[in-house]
């Protein structure tokens, strides 16, 4: 059997920091990193690229499976800050983490990113206070779609040469009571050993994550989903905002449910995308620096957060089910309304939406999404585009689109030390698929923090 130092599994950015901060600080060590998917440059989604409109559930999947993983094909809005974006800040100092975050962001730029950073503006965070709007204020930089690719492409060259990088080689399981990782390639299976196991396995490995945890009796907390559409208006309605600011991020309290919607992944003059989870057919957003590859139209996250008390559990489950209920009324696609439609109890068929004037930019199926999202989410929605329209008039405009489903769905978390899972010897947790994060900014973050865990005893 093979032996290593250190069995990173997981090819997204928080296992490939923690690569890179393991063989920075001691390039002696012995490193192997499994990835699921392909490398960067064979990973081709036949959606993307417009060979077929419905998801075709490619094992690997393209989009959130293979070398740099979730974050591949992401505009790469990198956050520097710690006020959103995860949860290392109720597990660490928020110094502490910010450091950490600036420190990812400096290994990124060595490899190319932007150092272009785009400033909150306090102006506008008053604006939205006076219609009980919360803009929140972080600092963000903006990589753009083909530049993050590029940037993640040289950080995975530099990697090579001095670890062990499997693609297509998925990890089956690891033994926590002899510290060996099972994994397959095509039909053949290997065991490894390593000295300290890392998981960074993203949102595609969460539910094996979970059930590997739940075999080994290690327990897990989870409770929050995130559910709604990705809206898409013309990019004259935010211009006041995306002038000042790269994202405007506002939280909105609902009058009636009192729940919280967040408006986030803003993309100005971008494109909806859909996204494959599992075979689950879900959307996104996505904009390019490229001046020739900008649209029209601007684009965000419109989401409204439940969080489940006993005696149900399982939120990721939830949200899967009101997505693919979506898939099933859309043909194996994903929806598009006109928010006027959804106002008045209408479906958007190709007529109406051939009538809007807002051209979609994702050849989404026109539907209805009250025939496959709860009442409470789509009020919730309704409620705050009527909010958001009185900074930025012309959101709750009718031909405003709506596509569904959008879901965030967050990772059962570990009890854990320092990402260390209790009841294991040396095996960690971090990013994404372990429930501590959710933007590229943490889970590089937390795979730095893992490696100095490993390589110094401490984080810090
Ligand atoms: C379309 C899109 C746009 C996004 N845009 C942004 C953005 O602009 N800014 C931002 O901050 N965040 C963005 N995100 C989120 C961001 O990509 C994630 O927060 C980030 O990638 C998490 O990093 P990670 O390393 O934890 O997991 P991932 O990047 O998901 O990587 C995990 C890797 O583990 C692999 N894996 C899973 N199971 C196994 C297994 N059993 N064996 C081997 N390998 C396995 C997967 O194939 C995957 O490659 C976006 C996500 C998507 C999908």
């Amino acid at each position: 059997m093979k032996s290593y130092d250190v069995v990173i599994v997981g090819g997204g950015i928080g296992g490939l920091m923690c690569a890179y901060g393991l063989i920075k600080n001691n390039a002696s060590l012995k490193v192997l990193l499994l990835e699921k998917g392909r490398d960067l440059d064979h990973r081709f989604c036949p959606i993307v690229m417009k060979k077929t409109k419905t998801c075709l559930k490619c094992e690997p999947c393209a989009i959130m499976e293979g070398m740099a993983g979730a974050g591949a094909f992401s505009d790469g809005k990198y956050i520097i800050s710690t006020e959103y974006g995860g949860w290392l800040p109720d597990l660490f100092e928020h110094d502490l983490v910010l450091d950490y975050i600036l420190k990812a962001d400096d290994i990124l730029v060595g490899f190319g990113a932007d150092t272009e950073v785009y400033e909150p503006s306090l102006r506008l965070k008053k604006e939205c206070l006076k219609y009980d709007l919360h803009m929140q204020s972080a600092k963000v930089k903006h990589l753009g779609t083909d530049a993050n690719f590029n940037t993640m492409h040289k950080l995975i060259d530099y990697l090579s040469d001095k670890i062990e990088i499997l693609t297509l080689a998925t990890m089956d399981d690891v033994d926590i009571t002899n510290n060996t990782v099972t994994y397959h390639r095509k039909d053949n299976a290997y065991t490894v050993y390593g000295d300290h196991i890392v998981l960074a396995l993203g949102r595609a490995g969460a539910a094996d994550f979970r059930d590997w945890a739940q075999r080994n009796n290690l327990p897990m907390t989870n409770n929050q989903v995130d559910i709604g559409v990705r809206v898409e208006l013309p990019a004259m309605i935010w211009e006041d905002f995306s002038k000042e600011i790269y994202e405007p991020k506002i939280k909105y309290a609902t009058k009636q449910y009192h729940d919280v919607v967040r408006m986030f992944c803003f993309n100005e003059r971008g494109h909806v995308v859909t996204e494959n989870t599992n075979g689950i057919l879900t959307v996104n957003g996505h904009a390019y620096k490229d001046e020739a590859k900008k649209s029209q139209n601007s684009n965000f996250a419109l989401l409204s957060t439940t969080n489940f008390t006993s005696p149900f559990n399982e939120p990721i489950e939830y949200a899967k089910s009101i997505a693919s209920l979506a898939n099933k009324i859309s043909g194996g696609s994903v929806i598009v309304q006109r928010l006027g439609d959804l106002k008045n109890g209408k479906r958007t068929d190709e007529k109406r939406l051939k009538e809007s004037s807002v051209r979609p930019t994702l050849d989404a199926v026109p539907g209805d999404l009250s025939l496959c999202m709860p009442k409470r989410q789509l009020d919730n929605i309704i409620e705050t585009l009527d909010a958001l329209s009185q900074v930025a008039p012309g959101t709750n405009n009718y031909d405003t689109l709506l596509y569904g489903v959008e879901c965030k769905y967050y990772s059962s978390r570990p009890k854990a030390h320092d990402f260390m899972i209790d009841g294991t010897d040396h095996i960690y947790a971090l990013g994404d698929g372990a429930g501590f994060t959710r933007s590229l900014s943490q889970a590089g973050a937390s795979g730095l923090m893992v490696a100095d865990k490993i390589v110094k005893g401490e984080i810090k």
